[in-house]
């Protein structure tokens, strides 16, 4: 298990409530699931899976939620880490249609889920996709075909409607779409596996899963303390350990990211509730929380240390779009480490023998992990095989050490790129 130099200090630690540890396993537990990771993949496929009757154990190493899924930026929109249109160029255009609507799915459960247990957790609705230059032409060519081949709503906002939300000469056109929100990661977390307990899981932390072995129809699961037997295991690590099921474990790459949250903001600079970003796909996330501080999401590589002076780089990324902003205190800095497999689709599946997987969601986990969930619960308990949609993004070697240098110098492309084409289309407009 990787041992990231994680902060624990974050805005959400500090807004959440985790009540009391859960024990840690101790000797002989048999089940007919072990779950092991407490993120969303593996919250929602415990929960799931209890509410269809089946008996779950999950083991989480740590606290519940104390990878990516309690410490992210928090929108929930529709898609995968991926776009569309390269998933469709893969797969063809009616499987990838098949395909955004099981992403919808997961959105439309995180949204019922909290609506029905506790509507606080959300905090806005919308997203706003801001470019850094001027191409209306492009903006609503995107709108359009994302409306035309997936069904999805979403309207374009010209320079003047997107100015009157995110004050800033920055931006020039924008896409709003309305089926998206955001909402408090944590809290999330802590209401699934609540509930999931409600429906009869038993969660044990600070167990991590040390080795998982066949023995006869049983797979045995060993912590430090104790062992669970059960005819299935699900894997939902993400990159937090690539050793327990090497299959997945190489192809999956830890890539860092980070966030950083401003004292409550006096200036009218973000007149919008809704979430945020921009064309930088290096970063630039961001939203209003709590009383008005700005929670800022940004910077991707593939080092799994926090770098130092962290806090002034993401508050120079946001002066950068916001001069007005002056110099705000950075009241909470952090980073989280998210799994990409080589194709950025996540990796759902199994290999026939009680072993199953959901992990790879990369920085798109907050509908997908709950897809997932569904679709292997209904695989695990109804036969259903909707999963096998996600055949055509096996698992394949993400290269080891050679795999992080390429992903570190996509994003550094992707950054130049970036750069370029705001020079490019800056200087047209
Ligand atoms: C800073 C940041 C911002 C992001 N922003 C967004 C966003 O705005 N919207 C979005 O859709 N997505 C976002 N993401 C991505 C999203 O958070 C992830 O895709 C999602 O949370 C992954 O969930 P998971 O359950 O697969 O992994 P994780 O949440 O990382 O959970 C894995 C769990 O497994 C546990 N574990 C590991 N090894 C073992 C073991 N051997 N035994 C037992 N347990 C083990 C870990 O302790 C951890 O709790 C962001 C990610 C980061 C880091």
């Amino acid at each position: 298990m990787i041992d990231a130099n994680y902060s624990d200090r974050t805005w959400y630690e500090a807004t959440a409530e985790r009540g009391p540890l859960r024990p840690e396993l101790s000797g002989r537990v048999e089940a007919d699931n072990c779950v092991i990771g407490g993120g969303l993949a593996g919250l929602t496929t415990a929960l799931e899976l209890a509410r269809r009757g089946q008996s779950v154990v999950l083991l989480e190493a740590r606290r519940i939620a104390w990878g990516a899924s309690g410490r992210n930026g928090g929108f929930v929109s529709n898609g995968f880490a991926e776009g569309m249109g390269n998933v469709a160029k893969r797969v063809g255009l009616e499987a990838a249609q098949a395909l955004y609507q099981l992403s919808r799915h997961g959105t439309e459960f995180v949204r019922r889920e909290i609506a029905e247990t506790d509507p606080s957790i959300k905090a806005g609705e919308g997203w706003q996709g801001c470019i850094r230059y001027s191409n209306a032409a492009a903006k609503q060519a995107a709108v359009a075909e994302m409306a035309r081949d997936y069904g999805q709503e979403m309207q374009f906002f010209d320079v003047a409607e997107t100015r009157a939300r995110v004050n800033t000469l920055r931006y020039f056109q924008s896409s709003y779409d309305p089926t998206a929100f955001h909402m408090h990661p944590l809290r999330y977390s802590l209401m699934l596996a609540k509930k999931a307990e409600i429906a009869g899981a038993r969660i044990f932390e600070n167990s991590p899963a040390a080795n998982v072995e066949r023995q006869g129809a049983v797979w045995v699961v060993r912590t430090a303390q104790g062992e669970v037997r059960a005819a299935n295991v699900v894997y939902c690590m993400s990159s937090l350990d690539r050793t327990l099921h090497k299959p997945t474990g190489r192809a999956v790459l830890p890539v860092a990211t980070y966030v950083a949250v401003t004292e409550p903001l006096t200036q009218d600079v973000i007149r919008t509730r809704s979430a945020i970003s921009d064309t930088r796909r290096a970063g630039n996330y961001y939203r209003l929380v709590g009383e008005g501080r700005l929670l800022w999401g940004g910077a991707i590589t593939t080092r799994v240390s926090e770098p130092r002076r962290l806090a002034e780089r993401m508050k120079g990324d946001m002066i950068s779009v916001f001069p007005e902003l002056g110099n705000p205190r950075i009241d909470y800095a952090w980073s989280g480490l998210m799994g990409y497999a080589p194709h950025f689709m996540p990796l759902i599946g199994s290999d026939g023998q009680g072993q199953w997987w959901a992990t790879a969601f990369g920085g798109h986990g907050m509908n997908t992990t709950a897809m997932g969930g569904i679709l292997l619960s209904r695989a695990i308990a109804a036969k259903d095989d909707e999963f096998r949609r996600f055949e055509p993004f096996g698992p394949q070697w993400a290269g080891g050490p050679f795999g992080r240098a390429g992903v570190q110098a996509g994003y550094w492309y992707m950054q130049l790129k970036d750069r370029l084409d705001e020079r490019r289309y800056g200087r047209a407009a």
